[in-house]
């Protein structure tokens, strides 16, 4: 079988498998490259699922906007698979004063943004969620947010890229990528040198030592985020749910199981060589807070915890970008924990990206040069 195709995608996680849909429903051929023995073993199915606007960056706002506009609406259809999207709103929870104001400020920034988020009294909050608990006085609402199953979405943009032609390699990591007569070109493994015009990186924190063997630096560190899952509850309230201080958030799955990560602070403690395990407290903090949120679930069973590193950009913000110095090269990491809910519009605008056709939107912040002190 060819080693060659129009694009090489490295790494099978939900950017990567979402570019490699886009584009091969543009007619490309596509190669993928997983280093694990299975796709979307990395933060793309360890997330929370959280399709969220509110509480974004302002320059990564509209790639969410254009996402739950556009594509998440119509994606389990288009898949041919239930990747369990739910639009059901966006709860920010506030129980004292300080957390009303927090929530106010980050109101009317989204607001200021051009998001339809309002803050709204403990009477609407249990209008539209009647299990919180009587110590919530206000909330912050944007009633266009929702969730999905990471891993079905994960292995819906991989099962109808795969129908399209997509030739997708696990158990192959990329050690280097070269440049021949100087362009990206070649990407190589252990085992064998693949060939494309253009290389999409997307290899989440390993982007950057990846980056690095063909001379480019993206400042992107790891860290550890954890989540718990309870057994499956009566059908319950299908927000997305948050809370000023960001004690948890999380959501009722189709299932009825209720997904919430959080954190304890000792989420660096448990490292195990790479692994991503979890710290034996932070699920204990987590249910504090749950608890104090929503008495209800005080008896639910949590029948399970992981871990799952996340790609932090020294400002938050992802790199989606062509590079100068490297042309062929793109890249696609540092979505800094968040990269979930934009995955649709980060895959679609990468294929666009790669074919050169004009990008939906405008990905001038998103640069990998845009760190590099200005002269
Ligand atoms: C616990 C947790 C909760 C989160 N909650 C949310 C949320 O609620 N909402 C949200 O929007 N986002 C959330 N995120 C973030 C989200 O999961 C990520 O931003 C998103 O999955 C990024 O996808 P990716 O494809 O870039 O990265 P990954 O899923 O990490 O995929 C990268 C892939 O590259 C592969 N790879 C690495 N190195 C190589 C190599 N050398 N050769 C070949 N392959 C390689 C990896 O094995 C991996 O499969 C959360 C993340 C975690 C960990």
């Amino acid at each position: 079988m060819s080693n060659h195709a129009e694009v090489i995608i490295i790494g099978g996680g939900v950017i990567g498998n979402a570019a490699a849909y886009y584009l091969a429903k543009k007619g490309c051929s596509v190669i993928v490259l997983e280093k694990e023995d299975s796709l979307g073993n990395g933060g793309s199915s360890r997330n929370g699922g959280g399709v969220r606007q509110s509480g974004r960056d302002k320059r990564e706002l509209p790639l969410a906007m254009y996402g739950v506009k556009n594509l998440w609406p119509t994606l389990s259809e288009e898949l041919e698979m239930d990747v369990e999207y739910y639009q059901k709103g966006n709860l920010r929870l506030g129980k004292t004063k300080e957390h009303i104001k927090i929530l106010e400020g980050l109101t009317e920034r989204a607001v200021a943004s051009g998001l339809d988020v309002t803050m709204i009294d403990d009477k609407q909050a249990r209008e539209i969620c009647p299990y919180l608990s009587e110590e919530v006085i206000g909330a912050s609402w944007c009633p266009t947010d929702g969730h999905a199953n990471p891993m079905l979405t994960t292995l819906a943009y991989y099962r109808k890229a795969r129908q399209l032609g997509v030739r997708f390699i696990t158990g192959e990591e990329v050690k280097e990528i070269r440049k021949i007569k100087g362009k990206a070109r070649q990407v190589v493994t252990a085992e064998a040198v693949y060939e494309g015009d253009t290389i999409i990186l997307a290899a989440g924190y390993e982007s950057r030592k990846l980056a690095g063997t063909i001379g480019i630096d993206v400042p992107i560190s790891k860290a550890l985020l954890e989540v718990l899952v309870t057994e499956a509850q009566p059908p319950m309230f299908y927000q997305m749910l948050g809370t000023a201080m960001a004690d948890f958030y999380g959501h009722q799955s189709t299932h009825g199981s209720f997904v919430f990560g959080g954190s304890s602070g000792f989420e660096d403690v448990n490292k195990d060589n790479g692994t991503p395990v979890t710290n034996s407290l932070t699920a204990s903090c987590i249910c504090r807070g749950i608890m104090k949120y929503f008495p209800c679930l005080s008896e639910a069973k949590i029948v399970r915890t992981w871990g799952g590193w996340i790609d932090v950009c020294a400002d938050h913000v992802p790199v989606i970008s062509q590079v100068e110095e490297v042309p062929g090269l793109i890249l696609a990491c540092g979505f800094t924990g968040h990269g979930f809910g934009i995955s649709p519009t980060a895959g679609l605008l990468l294929s666009q990206m790669a074919v050169g056709e004009e990008t939906a939107l405008n990905i001038k912040d998103f640069r990998y040069d845009r760190f590099q002190a200005k002269i």
